[in-house]
């Protein structure tokens, strides 16, 4: 018999205890299919081929990938998941999943979305936060001349405020209907200008409280320093810091680019030197609880553990309000349900939109998951588990 150490997360029954047979069954059968890096990579191509060529491919997406990490198509679809996931306690974080489009009316349309958000946040408890990417919002290439410095033309400039101003109105609305706003983190090459708007928004709203987060990559190596320094400028200005601490999910596009551009990787030597900057945050954040609201956006169990044992150790509460755990829906709920039942914050992102427009999203979550093969074997091996458990109960 092997000595494993208990975890808090083994408890599968918790864990699946919203889930069917069927339900099982149904995630174990696409994280196989994820499991096959052939079949993702001709998959996400005939996928995105389908589209191109208008084939009807929505019927069998939505009913495979979609409904294992999406919500639905609109908010009103997604409300089944909302309320499922509240049953457990566990708080749904809307994502309006349509990326890569570039069009004003397609901006202003993801704003109009978000705001929508924002106030099902005031009205259900179920959904506590709302969150933003800002390419979502405005153009990659306008963030892009702004993060290099040059500068920008009279269209430019205009289509730079119109960022700030659709930015500036989700963070006032956030603050008003006292309803956080995440900010997500995206390319490196982006990142300088994202960080700057979100550290002003936090200026302009987080003086009571933190209405506005930022995001902090970990798998990047400045990223620790980064996290002290805002600390500092939130401290001088007299507002919250608010941040979400993740470790990354552009790995491989930064590390691309660095090659091609044949300038330093902004991406850690290592996945542990990911790991440790990473729980070096949670125990800086941790240690400067009063001024910091944070969200560990995770699917790893020993930072997540982690987080548990320093609450403990420095008395927070389980529920502190500067607190929550977050995960991905569709993923690691042995993670989410698990803290959820002990009383932690829990929440997870719930993607949502029409089924063609959150591909990018689909087609990076199995990419991520083909990548990192230890997630997705221990994703299907706990399903196993808990079906052979469930098995020898009935028996
Ligand atoms: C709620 C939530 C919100 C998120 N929001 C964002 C966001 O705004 N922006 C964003 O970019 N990502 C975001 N992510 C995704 C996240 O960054 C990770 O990609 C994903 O969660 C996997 O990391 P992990 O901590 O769960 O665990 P793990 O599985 O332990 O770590 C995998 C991660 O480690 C890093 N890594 C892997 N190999 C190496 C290596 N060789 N060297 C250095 N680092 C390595 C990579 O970041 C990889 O994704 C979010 C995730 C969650 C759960």
């Amino acid at each position: 018999m092997t000595d494993q150490k208990k975890s808090i997360f083994d408890n599968l029954e918790t864990a699946f205890s919203g889930k069917t047979n069927a339900d099982l069954k149904f995630s174990a059968f696409i994280f196989q299919m994820m499991s096959n890096p052939f079949l993702v990579k001709l998959s996400t191509s005939a996928a995105l081929l389908a589209v191109k060529l208008h084939l009807p491919i929505t019927g069998i997406v939505k009913t495979t990938v979609f409904k294992q990490f999406c919500g639905g198509e609109s908010q009103e679809e997604s409300k089944v998941v909302i309320d499922k996931l509240g049953q457990s306690n566990v708080k749904s974080i809307l994502d309006y999943s349509v990326e890569g489009e570039n069009e004003e009316s397609h901006f202003e349309k993801t704003t109009q979305e978000i705001l929508k958000v924002i106030r099902l946040g005031k009205s259900n408890a179920n959904v506590p936060v709302a969150c933003i990417k800002i390419t979502g919002i405005g153009s990659f290439d306008i963030l892009e001349k702004v993060n290099t410095g040059v500068q920008l033309s009279k269209e430019d400039t205009i289509a730079f405020d119109t960022i700030k101003n659709r930015l500036n109105q989700l963070c006032l609305a956030a603050q008003q209907n006292d309803v956080p706003l995440y900010i997500d983190a995206e390319e490196s090459w982006i990142q300088d200008a994202i960080d700057s708007l979100s550290m002003e928004m936090m200026f302009k709203y987080n003086a009571k409280k933190a209405y506005v987060f930022n995001t902090i990559q970990m798998y990047r190596w400045d990223r620790l320093d980064f996290l002290k320094k805002s600390l500092e400028q939130t401290k001088n200005n007299n507002v919250k810091l608010g941040v979400k601490i993740v470790r990354g999910a552009y790995i491989e596009k930064e590390n691309k680019r660095a090659l091609e551009k044949e300038c330093k990787t902004p991406i850690q030597q290592s996945k542990q030197a990911t790991d440790n900057d990473y729980n070096a945050a949670l125990v800086f954040a941790i240690d400067n609880i009063d001024a910091i609201e944070f969200c560990a956006g995770t699917h790893n169990e020993h930072s997540s553990e982690l987080l548990t044992q320093l609450m403990k150790e420095k008395n927070v509460a389980k529920n502190h309000p500067h607190i929550y755990f977050s995960q991905l829906f569709g993923m690691s709920d042995q993670i989410s349900f698990n803290l959820a039942s002990l009383g932690y914050n829990v929440s997870k992102y719930v993607p949502y939109g029409p089924v063609k427009s959150t591909l990018p999203y689909l087609i990076r979550r199995a990419e991520e998951n083909t990548s990192m093969a230890g997630q997705i074997g221990k994703e299907l091996l706990l399903i196993k588990e808990e079906l052979k458990r469930r098995k020898m109960l009935a028996n």
